[in-house]
């Protein structure tokens, strides 16, 4: 009988970790990155990291709680009260650079051969950067923090276009 009981307690607490260790990883893996907002305090773009172990090891007790671990305005403004955690908390896949990116391309076509971004790639085949100074670059090559600049004042390249050795740029 008593064995039973352990074996039953057993299950139960395993069954817990298990559901914690998923709400762990599943909020790590929302959270992790870097998230380009708009800072409430200066209006301007920021780069934000957010403290991914911490908000992970609160998630399996509660709603897991944020915190900001960098920032691009930092350290000038280290002592800001993060206001910036409500509109990342809103939608923390958002602000992501390879979603920025995404979103810019979705009703843009490409600057060199015109063929509209139906899906938009991602990874290593995600459109680059054309200036207006027709120079090409890959968006980490931007600061995050400057990335909505860049991208108000570049076009996107596909990664065919890319990759044609005989481009005429
Ligand atoms: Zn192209």
């Amino acid at each position: 009988m008593h064995t039973v009981t352990y074996d039953f307690i057993a299950l139960i607490a395993i069954t817990l970790m298990l559901l914690a260790l998923q709400r762990a990883g599943s909020t790590a893996l929302a959270y992790r990155g870097t998230h380009v907002i708009t800072c409430p305090e200066t209006g301007e773009p920021a780069a934000v990291g957010l403290a991914v172990a911490f908000a992970a090891l609160t998630a399996t007790f509660r709603n897991p709680l944020m915190r900001v671990q960098t920032c691009s305005g930092w350290p000038e403004r280290h002592a800001c009260n993060q206001a910036c955690l409500r509109e990342i908390r809103t939608a923390p896949d958002e602000s992501l650079v390879p979603n920025l990116v995404a979103r810019w391309c979705r009703d843009q076509s490409c600057v060199c051969c015109g063929t509209a971004f139906e899906p938009v790639p991602t990874g290593r085949h995600q459109p680059w950067l054309m200036s207006p100074e027709r120079q090409v670059f890959e968006s980490k090559q931007v600061l995050p923090q400057k990335l909505p600049e860049a991208l108000r004042t570049c076009g996107p390249v596909c990664w065919t276009c890319l990759m044609a050795e005989t481009h005429t740029w």
